[in-house]
């Protein structure tokens, strides 16, 4: 379940981050589309405005042309002359020509005065900024119009009489129509035109859009339902949700892969509480009878899913991040339990493991390791400590210190991987170990090149010389067991024998091995292995 739990964390953080981003997305996509809403309305408003500018605009250059012309007078052939202007603008209504005062004098459709409810004094007029017009309400039956009043002189003016609704119709999207109203006010909040589909349905919690005109005393309004506007132009919304879940998912697995980057270590660490560091055993044996004399322990990694991480995949980090002396320990203490009783029951069996320079050379590594010896009820004489001799020995004159130490008090040092390190053969002296293993790299070619076997031959002399044992690493096949002792070396491990195995497995191995050996007669090493 141990990869379950990133596989788990990663869904969680996606999930997470989705949630947050469908939120944010939400909020988001919503205010956008309120944004939006809100700029359509307020340019509809604009355009009703425009409009109504617009149609003033026209007004004005109508009276002006009517001014131009001569027409401001009730005579029957201006009076004529001025309803075919009329009759060609549609937005003009009619033309009355009135005192200065707003009263009138005539109109070019003289019946259109019946339909007037009332007619404004020249005093309640307001006048455009530029002062030429003066605006007012005409109240009719049948609607509201607008006046646009033009002086001709000082005594006489001419009014345009502007219907304004039609031109407020369209301007309302077909989905708001029923939900909204659009209206037209002079600046004194005389309504001038109104578009409301259903004028009984009164609009609830209505939001409100209001232009004024600079030019003109005219105002716009425009009043939608708050609950249509849910509704309204939300075709952004889903595309908006989209893309923040898709945002969400990416931001996800980037945190999860973020997470990873500074989570081996922190994994390191669940597993050492867990204590998935496991030794696997892997047996040193007699080259000659096959017996197996010791194990090396080696480092897995079980993690909860039953998955198994070799050695090479956590060692350097564990080193790099000060945790391989914790995990170390937990190997130790593992394989000292679990081999205590063959350890007690054969007092030659040697049990090796690995340590790190670094480690061997950190304060205490002698007497907690003396420690979880005594503790498991071990003999330090079985214990091998394994220095690797890849990664030169920085300070070779505390190293030997160290070395010296362990063996007063009966540890055994071996130099591991020798032929492919740092140091030189000299230096192997140095240290004062008790045993040397020849790296696989030789193993593999001292059955195929004699240059390599004049190498081991050398190795185990010198070996002989410093008083040291040897054992050959990674022996593959009977050809290398027979190289090896024709070259001198006692002792090997590899796959000819055994991978390394969880403990179970080894036990049983060593046993039936015992067994095979008790029951036959002294046989060459080689065929027993086989
Ligand atoms: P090593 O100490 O040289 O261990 C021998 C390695 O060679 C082991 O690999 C073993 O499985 C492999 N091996 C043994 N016999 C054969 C063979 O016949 N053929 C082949 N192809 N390989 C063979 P493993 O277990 O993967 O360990 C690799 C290295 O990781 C070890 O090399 C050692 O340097 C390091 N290591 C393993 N466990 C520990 C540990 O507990 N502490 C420390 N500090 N290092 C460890
Ligand atoms: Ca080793
Ligand atoms: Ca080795």
């Amino acid at each position: 379940m141990a990869s379950a739990r990133p596989k788990f964390t990663l869904a969680a953080l996606v999930l997470a981050s989705m949630a947050a981003f469908a939120l944010a997305g939400h909020f988001a996509a919503t205010r956008f589309i309120h944004n939006q809403q809100a700029h359509h309305l307020d340019e509809l408003t604009e355009v009703v405005l425009r409009r109504s500018e617009f149609a003033v605009d026209f007004a004005a250059a109508s009276l002006d042309k009517l001014a131009g012309r001569g027409l401001a007078t009730c005579d029957p052939g201006s009076l004529q002359a001025i309803r075919l202007h009329v009759y060609q603008r549609s937005a003009v209504k009619d033309v009355r020509l009135v005192n200065s005062d707003g009263s009138v004098i005539c109109s070019a459709y003289s019946e259109t005065l019946e339909f007037d409810k009332g007619w404004v004094e020249r005093g309640d007029m307001l006048a455009s900024r530029d002062s030429r017009l003066m605006l007012f309400r005409v109240e009719q039956f049948g609607g509201d119009a607008l006046g646009v009043l033009r002086d001709i002189g000082n005594r006489k003016a001419l009014v345009a009489i502007l219907g304004v609704n039609a031109s407020l119709f369209d301007i309302m999207p077909a989905e708001l129509r029923a939900h909204g109203e659009v209206l037209l006010a002079l600046n004194n909040g005389a309504q001038l035109g109104k578009f409301i589909l259903d004028p009984d349905k009164a609009l609830s919690h209505p939001v409100e859009f209001a232009k004024s005109s600079t030019r003109y005393p005219l105002r716009t309004v425009i009043r939608i339902n708050r609950t249509v506007l849910s509704t309204w132009n939300t075709e952004a919304y889903w595309p908006a949700m989209a893309v923040a879940l898709a945002l969400g998912v990416l931001f996800g697995v980037l945190l999860s892969r973020t997470r990873r980057v500074e989570g081996p270590v922190a994994d390191l660490d669940r597993a050492l509480a867990r204590g998935e560091f496991r030794p696997y055993f892997q047996p040193i044996f007699d080259l000659r009878t096959g017996r197996i004399n010791g194990c090396e322990i080696l480092a897995r990694w079980l993690r909860e899913d039953g998955t198994i991480v070799p050695p090479m995949n956590f060692i350097p980090l564990a080193e790099s991040s000060g945790r391989i002396e914790a995990m170390t320990w937990q190997i130790l203490c593992r394989a000292l339990a679990d081999l205590q009783p063959h350890l007690k029951a054969d007092k030659e069996f040697k049990l090796s493991f690995n340590v790190v320079p670094k480690h061997l050379l950190s304060t205490g590594f002698v007497e907690t390791l003396r420690s979880n010896v005594a503790a498991a009820k071990v003999s330090a004489r079985q214990i091998v400590i394994e220095v690797t001799e890849r990664d030169e020995l920085d300070d070779l004159a505390r190293a030997a210190a160290v070395v010296r130490e362990l063996r007063d008090y009966g540890f055994r040092v071996a130099i591991d991987d020798v032929g492919v390190g740092h140091s030189g053969l000299s230096r192997l002296k140095g240290l004062g170990a008790n045993t040397i293993k020849i790296d696989k790299f030789f193993v593999d070619t001292v059955t195929a090149d004699a240059s390599t076997t004049t190498i081991v031959e050398m190795l185990v002399a010198l070996a002989r010389d410093f008083h040291m044992t040897v054992v050959a690493e990674g022996v593959e096949t009977e050809e290398q067991v027979c190289a090896l002792i024709s070259c001198g070396v006692e002792e090997g491990q590899g796959y000819l024998v055994a991978a390394p195995l969880p403990f179970t497995k080894f036990s049983e191995l060593v046993a039936s091995r015992r067994a095979a050996i008790a029951a036959a007669a002294p046989i060459d090493g080689a065929a027993l292995v086989a």
